[in-house]
């Protein structure tokens, strides 16, 4: 049964029927549009074909995202996606020191920065 046609289809259409806004969703790697029989309503551009549970999933994911991070690292484990993956966090990281090192940059010569 799970290698029939129809379990095929279905299958494939998880994919095939994505829509723009679920591929550019930051927690797509856990939903993927969710079940495509749920795919009913239309995204914030009029796309048809997002899951009607789509606000309600994307609550829990982002509830959930940073303890799942933080239970992730606690235990030795890469964290591959997410708002605080390990990617995510790295690059946040990296423009907080650009920011400190543009500030230092900009001071004078006196020494007085007046951005600070
Ligand atoms: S949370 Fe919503 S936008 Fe994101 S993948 Fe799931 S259905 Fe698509």
């Amino acid at each position: 049964m799970a290698y029939s046609k129809d379990q095929q289809e279905f299958g494939f259409a998880k994919s095939r029927t994505l829509t723009s806004q679920c591929q550019q969703c930051d927690y797509q790697f856990a939903c993927y549009g969710e079940c495509p029989k749920n795919r009913f309503i239309k995204t914030r551009n009029g796309e048809p074909g997002l899951n009607y549970l789509c606000a309600g999933w994307k609550k829990f994911f982002s509830h959930a995202d940073k303890a799942l991070a933080y239970i992730l690292r606690a235990t030795g484990n890469p964290v591959a996606h997410g708002k605080f993956s390990d990617r995510a966090v790295a690059e946040q990281r990296k423009m907080a020191m650009q920011s400190v090192v543009q500030k230092i940059n900009t001071t004078n010569a006196t020494g007085f920065n007046p951005k600070f």
